[in-house]
C-alpha cells in the first residue's frame, strides 16, 4: 500500500537561507501526531519553532496574521500545494510514494474498465498527495491505446491536472475532447464535485484500496437528496446570514455583497457574518433561518448534518430565493 512521505530537507534549506530566527509550522489534523518530530526537525534550521495548532485544511488557511504577531520571519506550511505564494511561506506538501509495480497494477485494472467502456480519451486529474503520479500514468495508458489528457488550472491551483474541492480548473480545460474525467486519488468528495461540475462520467482510481470504480448509485443518491432538502428548507427562510470567511484564501465578500442584494431582491432579510474559522457553535443564537457559507464549499458539503441551522453554498442560496432552478445545481468553485 502507498506510504506518506515527509521530507522537510527543502523546507530546512529555505529556513537556513532565509537566516530565520522565528518560524510558524502549519500542520494538518491527520498529522498533529507527528508535531514533536517536525518541530525537531525543523529547530535544526531554525531556532524558534511555533507549531499552529488551531486547525488547517488547506493551503487556503495562512496564519498571514501570525507573522507579525509572532515577528516571525517564516511560514512553513506542510500538506498541501501552494495557492497563494507570498515569500516567506514554503509549502511542503505530503505525497503518497508509489511503486512501479503498484502503479502497474492499478493501471491494469483501470485499463480494462474503460476497454469494457469504449472509452479511449480521458481527462486524469488527482488531489495534491497524487499529481506527482500522473505523468507516469498517462505514459502506461498510453501504450494501451488510450489517450490521457493532463488539463492546467488556473492559478489557484500549481500542478498539472491537480483538482480542488474549491477548483476543477484543470479538468475543466480538457473537457471537450474526452469520454470521462479519472480521479487518482483517495474520497468521493472531489469524484463528486468532478461529476456534477462536468457531467461527465467518473472514475474513481484509489491507489490506496487499489480500486478501479464509478461512484457508487447510492452515494450519488444520498449526496444529491441531502443537498435537495436543504435547499428545499432554506426556500421558506425569511432570513439568511451570509457567512464570509477570514481565512486568506477562502475570502470572498464580492461575492457575499451579490448574495445580500439577490436575496434582499427576493423580499427576505440579509445579515452579513464573518468568521475565521466556520463552526456551527459560533452561530448559535444568530437568530436566522439559514446561513450561506462563501467560505470552504467542504463545510456545506461534507459537515451540514452536523448543524442545527440550514447551512447552503452560494449557488443553492440562489436557487432557494428562486434565481437558479435545481438544475443549475454545481460545486461553488474559488477562480
Ligand atoms: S477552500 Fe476548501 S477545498 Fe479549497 S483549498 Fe481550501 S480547504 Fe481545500
Amino acid at each position: 500500500m502507498p506510504e506518506l512521505a515527509i521530507d522537510l530537507s527543502e523546507a530546512k534549506g529555505f529556513l537556513r537561507g532565509k537566516g530565520a530566527k522565528t518560524c510558524i509550522v502549519q500542520i494538518p489534523e491527520g498529522l498533529k501526531a507527528r508535531a514533536k518530530w517536525i518541530s525537531d526537525e525543523l529547530s535544526q534550521a531554525c531556532e524558534n519553532v511555533f507549531v499552529k495548532m488551531d486547525p488547517c485544511f488547506g493551503a487556503c488557511d495562512l496564519p498571514l496574521q501570525d507573522l507579525n504577531a509572532l515577528n516571525a520571519d517564516a511560514i512553513i506550511h506542510i500538506g498541501h500545494e501552494a495557492i497563494h505564494r507570498p515569500k516567506n511561506i514554503f509549502y511542503a506538501p505530503l505525497r503518497y510514494e508509489i511503486t512501479d509495480a503498484e502503479l502497474e497494477k492499478i493501471c491494469g485494472k483501470l485499463v480494462k474498465e474503460l476497454q469494457k467502456r469504449k472509452m479511449d480519451s480521458i481527462a486524469l486529474v488527482a488531489n495534491a498527495q497524487f499529481i506527482h503520479a500522473l505523468p507516469e500514468l498517462r505514459k502506461i495508458l498510453f501504450r494501451s491505446g488510450i489517450q490521457s489528457n493532463i488539463g492546467k488550472g488556473t492559478q489557484r491551483v500549481c500542478g498539472e491536472g491537480q483538482i480542488l474541492g474549491c477548483n476543477y480548473s484543470a479538468v475543466k480545460a480538457v473537457q471537450p475532447s474526452v469520454d470521462a474525467n479519472v480521479y487518482f486519488g483517495d474520497g468521493m468528495f472531489h469524484p463528486l464535485g468532478l461529476l456534477y461540475g462536468t457531467k461527465k462520467p467518473v472514475i474513481v482510481v484509489n491507489p490506496l484500496h487499489g480500486t478501479v470504480e464509478e461512484i457508487p448509485e447510492k452515494t450519488r443518491d444520498t449526496f444529491m437528496r441531502r443537498r435537495f432538502a436543504a435547499i428545499a428548507k432554506a426556500s421558506e427562510a425569511r432570513s439568511f446570514g451570509i457567512v464570509v470567511s477570514a481565512k486568506s484564501g477562502q475570502r470572498q465578500k464580492e461575492k457575499a455583497l451579490e448574495l445580500r442584494k439577490a436575496v434582499e431582491r427576493q423580499g427576505r432579510k440579509a445579515y452579513l457574518f464573518e468568521a475565521d474559522y466556520v463552526n456551527e457553535n459560533y452561530f448559535t443564537g444568530s437568530g436566522v433561518d439559514c446561513l450561506v457559507i462563501t467560505a470552504c464549499n467542504r463545510i456545506v458539503i461534507d459537515d451540514s448534518q452536523n448543524w442545527k441551522t440550514i447551512i447552503i453554498n452560494p449557488t443553492e442560496c440562489l436557487i432557494a430565493i428562486g434565481e437558479k432552478t435545481f438544475d443549475e445545481w454545481v460545486p461553488d468553485e474559488f477562480a
